[in-house]
């Protein structure tokens, strides 16, 4: 159980910072995954009045506020239509829309779950996060660091010529997942394949642009590529070895597909 002793609405980010700096202080995004920790909390901080719960587009990017919920990600028209529905493809598992209403991409991101569809996902994009006095640093970056008591204010999407497929396995519909997979394909035809729920966190492949060679010979020497370099380990959801052969199976259907859009796209 969680228990809280004081709340603090924070009036700045900075308020909310220097109260962070005291160990047994929390900030809150929708406390979905904090609730579930056996924890007392000094001061809970609560993000909530700082206008962090927007997403804003411009013609080249998307500033995604901390306290976006995973059902705004999920719904937002201009992410759906940017990444060809593979962001709604990324949260529609996760338990159900109640959990997406509370559940904060802030939350998410900073908890860097090994299991993260979120993670997975925005690793396969051009994508920073923004923390308050650590500045904005690339998510592939801030995904190895430690936990830190920063504060996460966005995340920065750059759009790119690009395409987008999400794919996970699952053992049931709205479990946890055995294996996510995010692949991007760039208009230069050069590829980032995410993958994570390995059970260890999302681990980014790039593999240079081939062009010529036909769809499936380059899926199928993408799926060798990862299979070969990916460390994946047991758990209650899959063994290592099963998640090694849908690292190759996930990836070679991912090739497969975005090579047809671009196919279907030059005739
Ligand atoms: C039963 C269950 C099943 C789930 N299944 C999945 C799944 O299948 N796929 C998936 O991707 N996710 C899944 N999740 C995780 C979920 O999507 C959220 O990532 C998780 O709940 C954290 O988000 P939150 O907003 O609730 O964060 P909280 O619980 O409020 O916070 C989590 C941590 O982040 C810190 N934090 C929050 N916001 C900030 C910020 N702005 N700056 C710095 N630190 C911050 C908190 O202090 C805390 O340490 C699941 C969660 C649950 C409870």
């Amino acid at each position: 159980m969680m228990t809280i002793r004081e709340y603090k609405r924070a009036e700045t980010l900075e308020e909310a910072w220097q109260l962070n700096q005291k160990k047994a202080n929390r900030v809150l995004g929708g406390m979905i995954w904090l609730k579930m920790e056996n924890i007392n909390v000094g001061t809970a901080i609560d993000l909530s009045g700082l206008g962090l719960d927007a997403i804003e587009e411009t013609e080249d990017s998307f500033s995604i506020g901390a306290m976006v919920t995973l059902r705004q990600l999920e719904e937002h028209p201009g992410l759906a239509a940017y990444t060809r529905g593979a962001v709604k493809e990324a949260l529609r598992h996760i338990v159900g829309v109640q959990l997406r209403n509370l559940a904060t991409v802030g939350g998410s991101i900073y908890s860097r779950f090994g299991f993260s569809d979120v993670l997975t996902l925005f690793m396969a994009m051009d994508c920073s996060v923004e923390l308050y006095k650590g500045g904005i640093v690339s998510l592939r970056e801030y995904a190895e660091r430690p936990y830190d008591r920063d504060i996460l204010v966005r995340l920065i999407v750059k759009k790119e010529n690009a395409e987008f497929f999400y794919q996970s396995v699952r053992n049931s519909q709205t479990d946890i997942p055995v294996l996510t997979c995010a692949a991007a394909r760039l208009a230069d035809g050069c590829y980032r394949i995410a993958i994570g729920a390995r059970p260890l966190k999302a681990v980014l492949y790039e593999f240079p642009a081939e062009n010529g060679v036909p769809a499936q010979e380059l899926a199928l020497k993408c799926a060798d590529a990862v299979k070969n370099d990916i460390i994946t380990d047991s758990n209650m959801r899959g063994s290592a070895e099963y998640r090694r052969h849908l690292a190759g199976v996930l990836t070679k259907r991912a090739v497969v597909e975005l090579e047809a859009r671009t196919a279907q796209e030059e005739n």
